[in-house]
């Protein structure tokens, strides 16, 4: 069965936008063009994850998080989508129950990628997923498990959704920024010295279950990537 994912977004340019994102990554999305509406919606109907915009008619995005995570007592995943960038904003709503933040103008992948990423940690899957290999590496993302030449790593939860994502496309190169927004839910990357730190604690952990060549690799003045 496909996971369902409602789209609360007053413009129809952007939830028809985001309907075909997500319907071509094999979501059922299901559109509500104001917060009363989507809360109408909610009442029959609870989805697996809720993209939701702020600034709607009627209802507003921050009352209908409200309403959900204090009234309806809902736990389900719920990503703000919205231009309001200033840093504040997205500290009060991530301590208000949104599990992450997506800034206006989106890349479609973006999107797809903090959507996997939440209904991981949501841990919900409705189907089993198939392992990823590479090399000697199997990942299980239903046990977050990786085995390295069968041995399991013991891996701490963001050095495992590191190597979930080199997994899912190796050879493909992230700037450190693009990692910690992907891993690290957004926020100031700035001078951040935390993903390289986090790749050079997987590359000891794979060293160690005796991996002799080197799985990440550094791209000089870019980032990292799985080769
Ligand atoms: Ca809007």
């Amino acid at each position: 069965m496909k996971e369902q994912i409602m789209i609360v977004e007053d413009e129809p340019d952007i939830n028809s936008l985001l309907l075909k994102i997500l319907e071509s990554a094999g979501y059922e999305a299901v559109p509500a063009f104001s917060g009363t509406e989507a809360a109408l919606l909610l009442e029959k109907k609870m989805p697996d994850l809720i993209l939701l915009d702020l600034m709607l008619p009627g209802l507003s995005g921050e009352e209908l998080l409200h309403k959900l995570r204090d009234a309806m007592h809902w736990d389900g995943p719920i990503l703000i989508l919205s231009a309001k960038t200033a840093l504040k904003d997205k500290v009060t709503l991530l301590e208000n129950g949104a599990d992450d933040y997506i800034t206006k103008p989106f890349e479609p992948e973006e999107v797809i990628a903090r959507i996997q990423a939440a209904l991981r940690r949501s841990g919900k899957p409705k189907d089993a997923a198939a392992p990823l290999s590479y090399k000697s590496l199997i990942l299980y993302p239903d046990l977050r498990k990786v085995l390295a030449n069968g041995r399991e790593l013991s891996l701490t939860a963001h050095e495992y959704e590191l190597l979930y994502l080199f997994l899912q496309t190796p050879e493909k190169v992230y700037s450190r920024e693009r990692l910690y927004e992907l891993v690290w839910k957004g926020g100031y990357y700035g001078e951040n010295n935390t993903v390289n730190v986090h790749v050079s604690n997987i590359r000891k952990k794979l060293k160690t279950a005796g991996l002799t060549e080197e799985y990440i690799v550094t791209v000089y003045g870019i980032g990292f990537k799985l080769q």
